[in-house]
């Protein structure tokens, strides 16, 4: 089921209007309003509203412009709009869906016919949330999926790069897991899969760290701003909760229970480092983790990295 209630902003001149929606609408939606154009686009960009009910006639932007610059900003385009207003002629109305707007209201105000155009966008633009989040997660283990994964990456690189702070991802690779699909089956294989990534959202992670699969048997996490010391106490954390879980796994060469070894790595994003070069880093320590025996963590902070080769290239060009 779709919850159909929602955040609504009311931008509109006259205090009078706006408390009539308000007394309208309140009952089944979260009011914001506002009588400033201009504080209504700094509203819509923070509060980023589920529907915004706008007024035309405004001293300091009017409607029609404010909704092109709603429609144009990446964040706010897919706010649904309403135009209410005084103005009633076609050509008043077609300049106003052609802006953008969802729907159209002529003043005088009649709550019913309010509430119910109010109700209709709400369901298409709660709908449309709900398929858009569908599309960010993987449907057999209901973490994130890649093409989400991806997205995200690019973003907090450029994100940390900004905020000059470490930007560190954890590669959590599932332990000779073809032995686990030989001996048990690949139904069986698929819900082994489900419960390692439950096991990993489990693990305690901060507002805006991702859990992701990347692909098969392995799973991502991005953690912003997470520094090389408590990147080491997350990978073992990733790497315990499948330990601890104690699923059988008899024809494992590690053990007699699944366990994921782990690679994981740390940076400060730098325009001089391709983001790549971080993924690149995190598998190598994921190909070392498997080479020391598996069931453990290899950590790399590619600062340092990045610091000897400074180091070196100078020492170099002191030598020439
Ligand atoms: P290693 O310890 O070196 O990681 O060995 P491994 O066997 O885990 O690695 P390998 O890459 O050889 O094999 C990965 C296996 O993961 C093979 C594939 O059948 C299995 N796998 C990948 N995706 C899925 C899936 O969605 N469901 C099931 N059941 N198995 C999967
Ligand atoms: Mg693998
Ligand atoms: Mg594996």
């Amino acid at each position: 089921m779709i919850d159909v209630t929602g955040n609504i902003l009311v931008i509109d001149d006259e205090k009078v209007i706006s408390k009539v929606l308000e007394v309208i609408l309140e009952e089944d939606y979260t009011i914001t309003k506002t009588t400033s154009a201009v504080d209504g686009l700094a509203l819509a960009r923070a509060e980023l509203p589920d529907l915004i009910l706008l007024d035309i006639h405004m001293p300091e932007i009017d409607g029609y412009e404010l909704c092109r610059l709603l429609k144009t900003d990446t964040q706010t385009k897919n706010i649904p709009i309403i135009f209410v207003t005084a103005l009633s002629t076609q050509e008043d109305e077609t300049k106003g869906l052609e802006a953008g707007a969802a729907d159209y209201i002529v003043k005088p105000i009649n709550p019913s016919i309010v509430q119910a155009r109010v109700k209709n966008q709400m369901e298409v633009k709660k709908q449309r949330d709900y398929l858009e989040k569908l599309s960010t997660i993987d449907s057999m283990t209901g973490v994130y999926n890649r093409r989400y994964l991806d997205e995200c990456l690019s973003r907090e690189w450029r994100r940390c790069q900004r905020a000059k702070t470490d930007l560190s991802i954890v590669l959590i690779d599932i332990d000779t897991f073809k032995a686990y699909n030989d001996k048990y089956g690949h139904v069986a294989g698929d819900d082994c899969l489900r419960l390692v990534a439950e096991k990993l959202k489990e693990v305690p992670q901060r507002g805006g760290d991702i859990l992701a699969r990347y692909g098969g048997e392995e799973f991502m996490a991005i953690l912003p701003e997470t520094p090389y010391e408590f990147l080491s106490f997350m990978a073992e954390k990733f790497r315990s909760a499948i330990e601890e879980a104690a699923i059988h796994h008899f024809d494992s060469e590690v053990s007699d229970i699944l366990t994921v070894s782990v690679g994981a790595a740390t940076v400060k994003p730098d325009k001089h480092i391709d983001m790549m070069y971080l993924v690149k880093m995190a598998d190598k320590m994921l190909y070392k983790a498997k080479g020391d025996g598996r069931n453990r963590a290899c950590i790399m902070d590619l600062g340092d990295v990045y610091e000897d080769s400074i180091a070196e290239t100078a020492e170099a060009d002191e030598r020439a």
